[in-house]
């Protein structure tokens, strides 16, 4: 059996995740070693774009007609499509949460009209999967080398792993950090997916949300414990609106108006 074929490529986003790839060095010549890299441009001109890939990363948000057109000729030469970093994940910090207002009256506002940039035309700002079957992910901001290495290891054995589903403060706990939310920080570890390692915080640092939302069981306890907390529906949301995408800072704007709807109700 051949090495798999694989493709690194880039969205709309800051390019951080593919020099994530390329910043781990040591680690870098087994991965070429391990795998038939086809195509990546931020590390060779040579690319091969007209053969099937066993498997394809991308990182990056879907925020141009062109972005949407790549990424559907990626989907469909790629046996297993990865979403790599926040953008490619969640939508990134171009599709927060910024209220009601829809994006093109935003993008209006800073570009001054509609179709202001003409080399290609704008979308808005989504995650992979809302265009495409997604089948792993490895969500940060940007991805870390470790669990990319990880994951790299596991696809290169025919395994396609799934994030785990419980928040960062686990892996805080494991690490025996004290609690910043108890030292009157606004930390999003309880609302964050696990997977980091809890670096954040383990440098006396609040989370602030880079591996995407938990499940929605967990996070309504979670943002309820914030308001017990003391902080303000508006703060925990705006916090969590950066990285949370539009869709769940959305849910957890109205989950939290509904709750002290109730409360004042009493
Ligand atoms: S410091 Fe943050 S991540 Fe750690 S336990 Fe407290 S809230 Fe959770
Ligand atoms: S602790 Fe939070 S902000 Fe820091 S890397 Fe992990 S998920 Fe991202």
């Amino acid at each position: 059996m051949g090495k798999p074929k694989v493709g690194i490529y880039g969205l709309t986003g800051c390019a951080g995740d593919q020099l994530n790839i390329i910043n781990c060095e040591d680690e870098l010549l087994k991965i070429f070693d391990i795998f038939e890299i086809e195509s990546f441009v931020m590390a060779s001109r040579a690319k091969n774009e007209n053969v099937e890939l066993d498997v394809a990363f991308v990182e990056g948000s879907v925020s141009t007609e062109k972005d949407l057109e790549h990424l559907m000729e990626i989907r469909k030469k790629s046996k297993i499509l990865v979403a790599i970093g926040h953008c490619a994940v969640f939508g990134g910090v171009q599709s927060m949460f910024m209220g009601k207002e829809p994006w093109i009256e935003r993008y209006k506002k800073v570009y001054g009209k509609e179709n202001a940039v003409t080399l290609t035309p704008p979308l808005e700002p989504k995650p992979l999967a809302a265009y495409v079957k997604v089948d792993a992910v490895l969500p940060g901001c940007p991805i870390e080398k470790e669990p990319f290495l990880k994951l790299a290891g596991k696809l290169a054995h025919g395994i396609v792993p799934k994030v785990p589903d419980f928040p960062v403060c686990a892996e805080c706990k494991w690490k025996e950090n004290e609690c910043l939310l108890l030292k009157g920080q606004l930390c999003l570890g309880p609302l964050t997916n696990s997977g980091c390692g809890a670096i954040c915080p383990s440098m006396n640092i609040p989370c602030i949300g880079c591996w995407g939302p938990i499940a929605k069981e967990n996070w309504e306890s979670e943002a309820l414990l914030l308001l017990e907390k003391g902080y303000k529906p508006d703060e925990i949301v705006k916090r969590f609106a950066i990285f949370g995408g539009t869709e769940r800072a959305e849910l957890l704007k109205n989950f939290l108006e509904s709750h002290q709807k109730q409360e004042s109700g009493k």
